[in-house]
């Protein structure tokens, strides 16, 4: 992390002499040597087999930022060489959730599977050139023949087997002719290479399945490592940006490009991917929490996902805001969770109302005060920002207040509500605790207590003293809510560290109240608002399941800010 911190990119400052990281040192090199003619040209390149996650975010940001900064284009790609995994719902939330992100992709909407013509008659081209030829050894043997690390590969008893006959077991291959595993198309490179990738590498492999976009055309599919950089090419790419894992098939991508008549001449650029801790992001893993029913689906709020955490309530700008921080490095390392969770605690924190919701309620009847009254209580909607002005709450003989807010036998620090002692009601009364009523089976269900009515608007009357100051709601007018509280999915900060993810499960990630008893303002509320509910975090409906008369409400984030420390350290949001 410490590496990344300072390497904060601010697209919209103009001024790009400073703070420029690594990536974008390298493109403003190259547009001032006049490389491309200048045209910067980057692109996303998801493959449509999940939902985009908050690592995804990081190279949207990066890569439609630098296309941005640099006066240049970007391209939303889908990567669709694997038919197998796909499907057209992902495909339809990647689009949603980008252009939530406000990435801009201009109608550069592409897809992998537009070039395999292309990609076929490169792959011809190759093997009329002696540079490709059709195998016919099975997965096993082609890895047994590849070699290790310290000894170099055997070649394929097919390496030499002659252009037309490769030429016409290809179009075979494509028509359907043979059985997956039968053959492949493989690059003829240098079987003792240091670098395992450029051992005769596969282009390649019968896939007798249907594709989301192309239906029963092909039988055959082109392997990433092939599509992608032509792809990059066809498009007119000049800096394709990549995770760190790809810094090894580098040398192939240069390999296809070099040895193929492409328009173009992409350049790869690797950096470390997004690593959280308390976080998966695996796409098959995450797939696997979907369809186990670990999490009620890809945009379940505890999910790393995109639409997860819109639905917990991030805002656009607080995950931008989290890429922009921990910028790009070449060197992996982990971001601790805290760090997403300062991004939109820090956001809300200027711009949400603070109302009032009590979680866990307990009856307060307030005896001296006078029955069937009800009266208006100005509320500072959010002492962050004066203009944000008051609004009114009701008030009345009959209240909620937290049942945490009240014990029988508390401490001397304890000073919220005890038997005999005095508190504050935020924004309204003193009140005293005179009496508690218990159930059968003894917990306490009421409590009674006298009020000051001096002491209205929460002050004191006679600069008497009193350190508790509680939230209540008005029992009549109170809205009863589902709230919904999330924890990490996570119980561990390396949840795959050891062992199965799976067992590092948090059982207690998501607790539901159904007996919230909200301040009545909150039917003003709309999908889009975030508001405090004060000494218990920020919240937001759940869009999806909320109904007007029904509100099912998220906790977006709490405000405990064990972040606190690192935040005076960062630059004000
Ligand atoms: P998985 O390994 O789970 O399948 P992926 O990286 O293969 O994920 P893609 O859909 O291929 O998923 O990713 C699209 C783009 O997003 C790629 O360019 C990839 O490098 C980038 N990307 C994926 N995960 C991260 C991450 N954690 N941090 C930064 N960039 C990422
Ligand atoms: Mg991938």
């Amino acid at each position: 992390m410490t590496e990344e911190k300072n390497s904060l990119n601010n697209d919209e400052s103009g001024d790009n002499s400073e703070n420029l990281d690594f990536i974008r040192t390298q493109v403003q090199e190259d547009q001032t040597a006049g490389l491309n003619d200048g045209r910067v040209h980057t692109r996303f390149p998801p493959e449509p087999n999940g939902y985009l996650h908050i690592g995804h975010a990081k190279s949207i940001v990066l890569n439609s930022g630098i296309a941005a900064q640099f006066g240049g284009k970007f391209n939303l790609r889908f990567d669709d060489t694997n038919p197998e995994k796909e499907d057209i719902e992902y495909v339809d939330s990647i689009k949603e959730d980008m252009r939530w992100l406000g990435a801009d992709w201009e109608e550069r909407e592409f897809y992998a599977s537009d070039y395999f013509e292309q990609l076929y008659e490169w792959a011809q081209h190759l093997i009329r050139e002696g540079k490709a030829y059709v195998c016919s050894l099975n997965e096993a043997d082609i890895r047994e023949y590849r070699g290790t690390v310290k000894e170099p590969g055997r070649p394929s008893p097919d390496r030499d087997r002659p252009s037309e006959e490769s030429l016409e077991l290809l179009a075979g291959m494509r028509n359907g002719d043979f059985d997956e595993g039968d053959y492949t198309l493989r690059a003829k490179i240098d079987m003792a290479h240091s670098n395992m990738k450029m051992r005769d590498p596969l282009i390649y492999r019968i896939r007798k399945v249907i594709h989301h976009r192309t239906g029963d055309t092909w039988n055959i599919y082109p392997l990433y490592d092939y599509a992608h950089g032509q792809s990059d090419a066809l498009e007119g790419i000049t800096h394709s940006i990549c995770t760190l894992e790809f810094e090894v098939n580098r040398p192939l991508y240069e390999w296809f490009i070099d040895n193929l008549p492409v328009p173009y001449k992409p350049r790869q650029i690797e950096f470390a991917r997004l690593k959280l801790t308390y976080t998966i992001m695996s796409k098959r893993k995450l797939l696997q929490l979907v369809t186990q029913k670990h999490v009620n689906g890809w945009d379940d709020p505890r999910m790393p996902t995109i639409s997860g955490l819109r639905r917990l309530g991030y805002t656009t700008e607080s995950i931008r805001r989290f890429c922009d921080v921990i910028g790009v490095a070449k060197r992996d390392s982990t971001v601790d969770l805290d760090l997403l969770k300062w991004s939109i605690r820090s956001e809300l924190n200027m711009t949400a109302t603070r109302y009032m919701g009590v979680l866990r309620p307990l009856k307060v009847v307030i005896t001296n005060y006078p029955e069937g009254q009800v009266e208006d209580i100005e509320c500072i909607n959010n002492p962050e920002d004066e203009n944000d002005g008051t609004r009114t709450v009701p008030f009345s003989r009959e209240i909620y207040i937290e049942q945490s807010d009240f014990r029988e036998e508390a401490p001397r620090k304890f000073f919220r509500l005890k038997p005999g002692k005095e508190v504050r009601l935020k924004h309204a009364y003193y009140i005293t605790c005179d009496e508690f009523i218990k159930n059968d089976a003894g917990e306490v269900v009421e409590l009674r207590c006298t009020y000051d009515p001096e002491s209205r608007g929460g002050s004191s009357p006679d600069g008497r003293k009193v350190k508790g100051t509680l939230h209540w709601v008005s029992a009549a007018e109170a809205v009863t809510a589902e709230v919904r509280l999330y924890d990490n999915l996570f119980r561990e900060p390396f949840p795959e560290a050891e062992g199965h993810f799976l067992e590092n499960l948090n059982p207690n990630s998501l607790e539901v109240l159904t007996d919230a008893k909200i301040e009545p303002n909150i039917k003003d509320v709309t999908a889009n608002d975030r508001w405090q509910f004060m000494r218990h975090g920020y919240f937001c409906l759940d869009a999806r399941d909320s109904q007007p008369g029904a509100l099912v409400i998220n906790r977006t984030v709490t405000l405990k800010d064990s972040w606190a420390k690192l935040e005076a350290k960062l630059p004000k949001a």
